[in-house]
């Protein structure tokens, strides 16, 4: 049989090597299969070339509907894309290929590629462990953003009800403006409207455009808006009750006299923050935290562990699931100059 480490790498470039022809996220020339996890652009990487030389380039259909919309210059239509849905199993040589649910992003998964004598390697992708059902298998490469023992969060607090509930008390005042990345400010459209926040939700094009993709997958999003339309023009000029929705990169831009909720992973003392007059950080993530990522780990009850150190430094989540979890693991790619574990 051949060595079980062998049958999973990371790539120099991000590419997730799976069993004998999957690669995830990032393109392989050798590889006749690609995957792509999520529509993130950092699992994007190299997408044209495999649509070109790949014999399938494999997604979930949500993912294919995002990435065209996140990516204006993707044209996924018409590509050689064949879209797996959620424990639909792909036969390819000798090998069994499945896309499982990952609580990241609508359309995310977890990959897992069984061979014939019976070994299982799979690949995490982004995830958040709540919703996450970790895939058992005997190899595993595992996303590692929040790997250092300093990302935990802390705080024993819902953050999607403080969330929710931030918002509705700022309703009264009028407008409230909500900044994040386009993924997470629909999952917090969807929060709003199933804790039945009814006002109106007002957003620029690109937003909007994600939105719908997201409601034709089935979210809840009531109705929306564009904030260029007559509709959302008066409901904004007015400051009457609604809630805005803005990318991180528009802070700086747009409803700066209003109450502001940003939305970021990377807070790990207090659930929510102030940073401004009326600005506050709500710490509402898409990824496990350091102890969410141990416990994947443990669940998946894998006997060799490869942290992506590619997207995100993995050698220190590497290090405590050996301490911790008695599991060999190790980072990779190697950073220059790296050589031991
Ligand atoms: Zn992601």
């Amino acid at each position: 049989m051949q060595d079980m480490a062998e049958r999973a790498q990371v790539a120099k470039n991000g590419a997730v090597l799976l069993g004998d022809s999957v690669a995830c996220d990032a393109f392989d020339g050798d590889r006749p299969l690609r995957i792509v996890t999520h529509a993130h652009a950092d699992h994007l990487g190299g997408l044209r070339k495999s649509i070109k030389c790949c014999e399938k380039v494999l997604m979930t259909s949500a993912t294919r509907d995002l990435a065209e919309k996140l990516d204006y210059t993707l044209h996924l239509r018409g590509a050689p894309i064949e879209t797996l849905e959620y424990g639909e199993p792909l036969a390819y040589g000798n090998e069994k290929i499945t896309l499982l649910k990952a609580d990241h992003i609508l359309g995310a998964a977890q990959v897992l590629v069984e061979d014939a004598g019976g070994i299982r390697v799979a690949y995490s992708g982004d995830f958040r462990i709540d919703g996450t059902p970790p895939v058992q298998c005997d190899v595993l490469v595992v996303e590692a953003t929040y790997g250092s023992p300093s990302c935990r969060r802390k705080f024993n607090v819902d953050v999607r009800e403080l969330f929710v509930s931030m918002v509705e008390r700022r309703l009264r005042g009028g407008a409230v403006y909500v900044f994040g990345y386009h993924g997470k400010l629909q999952e917090a459209m969807q929060l709003l409207r199933d804790a039945d926040v009814a006002v109106p939700f007002v957003m620029p094009d690109r937003v909007h455009e994600i939105a719908a993709v997201c409601k034709t997958h089935g979210m809840r999003l009531g109705e929306i808006c564009l904030s260029t339309g007559s509709e959302g023009r008066e409901l904004l000029d007015g400051n009457l009750p609604c809630v805005a929705f803005y990318h991180m990169n528009a802070r700086g831009a747009v409803g700066l006299r209003n109450s502001r909720i940003c939305l970021s992973g990377w807070e790990f003392q207090s659930a929510c923050k102030q940073i401004g007059e009326r600005e506050y950080l709500v710490a509402l993530s898409d990824h496990s935290d350091f102890d969410g990522l141990i416990e994947y780990v443990k669940r998946t009850k894998a006997k060799q562990v490869i942290t992506d150190n590619y997207r995100s430094q993995g050698a220190a989540l590497a290090k405590e699931i050996r301490k911790r979890l008695g599991v060999s693991a190790y980072p990779m790619p190697r950073a220059a100059g790296q050589t031991t574990l």
